[in-house]
């Protein structure tokens, strides 16, 4: 009888965990015994990473060739609900029908979600740049300013949290304002960080080269300050101090989709999913969790994996892997990522690329900007649709970055 692999969603994790559960069927000779389904909203890649800059096109590649080239079905539509005890998830297609999805392995991989606090005025006054339909309401703001007439708020942008996507968000700004604005507009970008420094979980050794560049960008810190109230005309801050700006983008943390809450097991502050070496969901036979919804510990140093696309590209390779082994008889394979770089653009001043979980700084500038734009353009995109290539490269120890 065939068995059935359900994958939720086709980001990072989800399409490697896709390409490497295909990989291991072939590799066990077992085509055709193993159906491998994936459930999202389209057959889509998100290039969330992205989605701070300018320009959006070409920031949803699209994946139905490289699934049939595979033999991945993909499902259109969202899991609702997940059937831990019965081997099912209810989905809900985009065309609206609701049905079932049984399984012998499941694959959560639905990534997160932007945090957003009870603030007033956030969910109204607030754009952010998480998902794909957001940064294009963000884009489409900015473009309308322009018509708007000019005053101090018109031209400001509070950005509110200076961690990784608040400052890459901070940075582009100016140059994105004054190309709408026009060259001469007097722009003001603030980023607001509750901590007391700038980049709180990137730590102290790379802080002065951030701070040099976001000068340089004609960025301001305002830290250990919060974003108490935002409305129309800009936000209040905990100190009583008023911004008045047209804009606001709140950057200030991710969550692990709600689905890993249907998920049984102690739950790190993310919302992520503690996973076992072999990134099986603990204490919950028949499903596995990569990417952002899954905690996972990256060595035996006590590192865990960071909700990034990096950790996710290999976390799906894992997943996909281990979930495919189990059914046709390959060995497992415990994840492991002891190599950890960072790469933060940082607008027209170049880009910071760090290694090591201190992140101590090795390419700055136009050096650092050269490697994001290979991360950015080439690296975390979907490979052509070639099964051999692909195959090649689907593998559990697979290193991305050397
Ligand atoms: C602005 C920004 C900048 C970033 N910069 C970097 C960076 O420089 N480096 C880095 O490593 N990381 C970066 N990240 C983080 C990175 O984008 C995420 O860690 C990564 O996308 C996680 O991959 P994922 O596959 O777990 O989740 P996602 O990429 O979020 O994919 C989740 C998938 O699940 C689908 N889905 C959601 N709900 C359901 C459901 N109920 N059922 C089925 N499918 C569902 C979604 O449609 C999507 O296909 C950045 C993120 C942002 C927002």
């Amino acid at each position: 009888m065939t068995q059935r692999i359900v994958i939720a969603g086709s980001g990072f994790a989800g399409l490697w965990a896709a390409l490497s559960a295909a990989r291991a069927v072939a590799v066990a000779g077992r085509d055709g015994d193993v159906a491998i389904t994936v459930v999202s909203p389209a057959p889509q890649l998100h290039i969330r990473p992205r989605l701070y800059e300018a320009v959006l096109e070409g920031m949803a590649p699209d994946l139905a060739a490289l699934f049939e080239a595979v033999g991945v079905r993909h499902v259109s539509g969202v899991v609702t609900t997940i059937h831990a005890g019965r081997r099912a998830v209810d989905v809900t297609g985009t065309d609206g029908a609701e049905f079932t999805l049984p399984y012998d392995r499941f694959v959560l991989a639905a990534g997160s979600r932007l945090f957003t606090p009870p603030i007033p005025g956030l969910a109204e006054h607030a754009f952010n740049v998480d998902q794909l339909d957001s940064a294009h309401a963000l884009d489409a703001h900015l473009k309308a300013l322009a018509a708007r007439p000019e005053t101090a708020a018109r031209n400001t942008v509070v950005v509110a949290g200076g961690g990784f996507s608040g400052i890459e968000t901070a940075a582009e700004m100016p140059d994105r304002l004054r190309a709408i604005l026009g060259a001469d507009a007097k722009i003001r970008v603030v980023v607001v960080e509750q901590a007391p420094a700038i980049g709180p979980d990137l730590g102290p050794v790379p802080r002065p080269v951030i701070e040099q560049a976001l000068a340089e960008c004609g960025v301001e810190i305002v830290a250990g300050t919060a974003v108490a109230a935002i409305d129309a005309g800009g936000v209040t801050t905990s100190t009583g101090e008023r911004i008045a700006a047209a804009t606001v983008v709140w950057t200030a943390g991710a969550r692990a989709n709600p689905l890993a809450a249907q998920i049984s097991g102690g739950h790190d502050r993310f919302g992520r999913v503690p996973a076992d070496p072999f990134l099986r969901a603990v204490g919950s036979d028949g499903i596995f969790v990569a990417g952002d919804v899954a905690r996972a510990a990256t060595d035996d140093l006590g590192n865990v994996a960071a909700m990034s696309c990096q950790h996710a590209l290999s976390l799906g390779r894992v997943a996909g892997h281990n979930a495919a082994a189990e059914l046709v008889g390959l060995p497992t394979h415990p994840y492991s990522q002891p190599k950890y770089v960072t790469c933060l653009d940082l607008g027209p001043w170049g880009a910071l690329f760090t290694e090591g979980w201190d992140r101590q700084v090795r390419l700055t500038r136009d050096e650092g900007k050269a490697v994001k734009r290979e991360i950015n353009t080439k690296w975390i995109y979907p490979p052509q649709p070639d099964r051999d290539a692909v195959f090649a490269i689907a593998n559990p120890d697979y290193v991305i970055v050397p």
